[in-house]
């Protein structure tokens, strides 16, 4: 048996720790037939980013879960990886570029990559290595890469078939463009922001003379792409414009009036200015009328075909515009007006609507059976209420934009034909034309989406489209762990993904998580510096403290605020198992832990309620409420092990009879390893270290079985009457504790009680731990009990003649100063409030605090008075 250190220093034991579960070759699924499945796949984090206390929060609930069910006898599996991160890396590197002067296109695409790789080389481990600090059970042997050859191969595969399935297009539509990232974005990159803006009423005289027509707009830079007027067909106002025509203010060109139903008669005159390439809807409008589409905004927000306007920025132009149309008398008028701004998701740009030549994912198909599998259960959210946000989503989902104009990232494989304009797809590299044969042919030179290859994760990672024997066993997997911010991202493009090409769901179980808040509850971010670094807090207080800061404060969906605080804390607690474990081991003269044959009642005490505590951890754990269980854990280690067990069996380990002791013991040693075990998934490095210097059997703390329910341990009766003893030890104490009372004092202890055989049977607890003299255990009131302390819990009143407790002169005497000192005390806080110019003049809060110090010494005042009475 080894020594354990007099304190619990983290720093000395996390990294051996987690070398030797490395060397067990713990982390590792194996398929096993015998053994049921369970398995994670990890949300894979950028390969270049840094641990932040989101991923902390992820990763700690996926290990405890891991570490549980690995336990439990499951074969499992939490695969581990990183995402390639298309813009956000690509952004970093061109950054580094910028510093020497150089932009992607002095490189070059490939050279570019390359330099890209590297990137990826140098800052791709740290992510991985944190992880590892954090204490993670990662099958490091499964280590994918959303960009490594296995998973590009998925990437291809998919988008080929889709393609041959008319699922993928290519198509011009109205995109969202950040001007920022120039690239195009998806509608689940796009977060709506209400700003105050204006509305812009301008005239269009018409061609002919016959007078104007006035049209709206929060964009008035846009009218210069605007290629037509559409009023609603309907509209009797407008109805002799229709097939008109009208002259374009600044550009001075002729565009027609047409009718389509999608105009509002309600909305503002009625009239619309239609600008194709720059509205989704205007750009449907257009199709149907046949008008021309001219972009004018190139992929910097910058005018193009915009004659003298060309080459200004979008909201300088704004400007220019709107002060050159009051010049030509055409502005009517202008409203401020709330309206909202499609920003980046990234980079918080104002996002443009615009046409462009994209790829895209044809949507409604396959919304079909992702629908399906949430509305009949197959796929669980917990908690349920994101089940209908999803649904809702998904319900109204459209197509998605899947190509990217940037060049890191997963190329698009297709090829254009400069000969015939055929485009060619295809799952290896073409180099001819597929139609006819020709050898000039260019490949797209966007690439895919992220969350393209990020979709693929639960079976790409398991070595799709090959049919793996990992495939077979370990998919579908059991849970996915995620925040709420990803579920349109991620989480729904997975579900669809895995009905599409594996007809079977990705996973069983969706937990969302909130996001981690400071503590105002604002979000931490970098820029508002109000962030806390991970590795920082593991540094300080030992990941394990950390991790179980992160696991009590949360419950599922909902959001947490961190408190560093309350990583010292979970510190202190860390402390105190070590402390205890220390205690055991100093007293241990047995070697082998085994329960004993003859058991005291504060022993069947503590084991009933650590087998209750086992039943009830499993049970929180199944359902997902992993605070819940490890706030029982915390309080069995502290309450009930620690300050009463451990307290309750000192007498015996030092005491005369050597059996008594020995029993103690092994009760001690049983108890702290079955409790070692079921903190293990929340706590892992300093378990696993008590249990190693502790007599155990078995190689790792981490493979040994999870405590269950045990019938032939449960003791109710037992319990429970230890119980009602305990508490009513508790009450004596807290009671005597109010009232100064040192333990030399021991005075007689009446107990009123109908459970008379429950405290006769723990008077030699109440005489030991309540300090008790003489006790009388009766069913009816004693007389006197006006010069008696009274003391009142669940199954009975116990009774402590004041005489015994204190010396009743010298306690007069005292309540009388006190009596003195408050009512001079009232007598100030009374003038205070009575001077009608403080109250008059104060600040409200103020004049509460003083009124609320006034209300408390009145009620000291009465209880001070009233102890008097009892003191006779
Ligand atoms: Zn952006
Ligand atoms: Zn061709």
């Amino acid at each position: 048996m080894r020594e354990l250190p007099k304190t619990y220093d983290p720093k000395a034991v996390e990294q051996r720790i987690y070398d030797m579960w490395l060397e067990g070759g713990y982390f590792h699924a194996e398929r096993d037939p015998a053994k049921k499945p369970f398995t994670i796949v990890i949300p894979p984090p950028n390969v270049t980013g840094q641990l932040h206390l989101g991923h902390a929060f992820d990763e700690t609930i996926q290990d405890v879960l891991a570490r549980y069910k690995r336990m439990q006898g499951y074969s499992t599996l939490w695969l581990p990886g990183t995402d390639h991160a298309g813009i956000a890396t690509q952004i970093k590197v061109e950054e580094k570029l910028r510093g020497e002067g150089k932009t992607r296109f002095d490189l070059g695409r490939d050279k570019f990559l390359d330099e890209v790789w590297a990137w990826k080389d140098q800052f791709g481990s740290r992510i991985l290595k944190q992880l590892r600090t954090l204490g993670c059970s990662c099958d490091w042997d499964r280590l994918r890469f959303t960009m490594d050859d296995v998973c590009a191969k998925a990437v291809r595969e998919v988008f080929v078939s889709l393609y041959e399935k008319k699922l993928i297009y290519k198509g011009k539509r109205i995109i969202n463009w950040c001007p920022k990232c120039t690239t195009a974005l998806s509608d689940a990159e796009v977060e709506y922001i209400e700003k105050p803006g204006s509305l812009w009423h301008i005239r269009y005289p018409l061609s002919d003379g016959s007078g104007d027509v006035v049209v709206a707009t929060t964009r008035p830079e846009t009218m210069l792409g605007d290629t037509g007027v559409a009023v609603n067909p309907a509209d009797e106002r407008y109805r002799d414009l229709v097939g008109k025509t009208c002259i374009l203010p600044l550009v001075n060109k002729e565009i027609p009036i047409v009718a389509d139903e999608y105009v509002d008669m309600a909305f503002g005159t009625g009239c619309v200015k239609m600008t194709p390439c720059h509205d989704p809807n205007d750009f449907e409008v257009g199709l149907r009328h046949d008008l021309d589409q001219v972009l004018i905004l190139d992929g910097e927000a910058r005018i193009i075909n915009g004659g003298k306007y060309n080459g200004m920025d979008r909201y300088d132009a704004r400007k220019a515009i709107v002060a050159d149309l009051e010049a030509g008398g055409y502005l009517v008028g202008i409203e401020d007006h709330l309206h909202n701004v499609g920003t980046c998701y990234r980079c918080h740009s104002d996002v443009e609507p615009l046409a462009s030549d994209q790829w895209f994912v044809k949507m409604k198909p396959l919304a079909e059976e992702a629908i399906r599998v949430v509305e009949d259960g197959t796929i669980r959210f917990v908690p349920d209420r994101f089940s209908k946000t999803y649904l809702n989503w998904m319900n109204s989902v459209r197509d998605w934009c899947i190509s990217r104009q940037l060049w890191w990232g997963h190329q698009i494989p297709a090829w254009y034909c400069s000969d015939c304009g055929h485009t060619t797809v295809s799952r290896e590299d073409a180099v001819v034309c597929e139609k006819c044969g020709s050898s000039h042919i260019t490949r797209d030179p966007d690439v895919l989406d992220t969350w393209f290859s990020s979709a693929l994760w639960p079976f790409s990672t398991l070595g799709w489209p090959e049919k793996t024997e990992d495939l077979a066993y370990f998919y579908p997997t059991d849970v996915l762990v995620t925040g709420y911010d990803i579920i349109f991202f991620w989480v729904a493009r997975m579900i669809f993904s895995g009905m599409e090409h594996m007809k079977r769901e990705p996973f069983r179980t969706v937990l969302i998580h909130g996001l981690i808040r400071d503590p105002q509850g604002k979000k931490m971010s970098k820029s508002a510096g109000n962030g806390v670094d991970p590795i920082e807090m593991i540094d300080r207080f030992g990941a394990d403290a950390l991790r179980f800061n992160i696991i009590t404060g949360n419950s599922p969906g909902n959001d947490m605020r961190f408190y560093v605080e309350r990583c010292e804390a979970m510190r202190n607690f860390a402390n105190k198992i070590w402390n205890a474990a220390r205690f055991v081991m100093m007293n241990l003269t047995i070697g082998q832990n085994g329960l004993p044959d003859k058991l005291e009642l504060e022993d069947k005490w503590i084991l009933s309620k650590l087998n209750t505590l086992s039943k009830e951890v499993c049970d929180n754990l199944d359902h997902y409420e992993l605070g819940v269980a490890a706030q029982k854990i915390y309080d069995f280690i502290w309450d009930s092990y620690c300050d009463w067990y451990i307290e309750l069996t000192k007498p015996r380990l030092t005491g005369a009879d050597p059996e008594s002791s020995v029993n103690a013991q092994k009760v001690l040693l049983y108890v702290l390893t079955e409790t070692l075990k079921l903190l293990h998934p929340f706590m892992p490095f300093i378990t696993e270290e008590i249990y190693q210097a502790l007599p155990h059997e078995g190689d790792a703390l981490m493979i040994q079985s999870y405590p269950a329910f045990a019938p032939s341990l449960d003791y109710p009766e037992d319990e429970a009457n230890f119980e009602a003893v305990m508490t009513a030890v508790k009450a004596v104490r807290s009671r005597r504790a109010e009232m100064n009372v040192p333990p030399s004092r021991r005075p007689h202890l009446i107990i009123v009680t109908s459970r008379g055989g429950v405290f006769r049977g723990g008077e030699a607890y109440l005489k030991k731990l309540a300090f008790a003299g003489e006790i009388s255990v009766t069913d009816a009131a004693p007389e006197g009990t006006e010069n008696m302390v009274s003391v009142v819990t669940d199954d009975a009143v116990m009774y402590m003649p004041m005489a015994e407790l204190v010396d009743l002169d010298k306690e007069r005497e005292r309540i009388n100063r006190e009596l003195d000192k408050n009512r001079k005390l009232l007598e100030g806080q009374n003038k205070k409030l009575a001077n009608e110019s403080f109250v008059a003049r104060a600040p409200a809060a103020v004049v509460a605090v003083e009124r609320d110090k006034a209300d408390k010494l009145v009620t000291l005042i009465a209880n001070l008075e009233e102890t008097l009475k009892t003191l006779g």
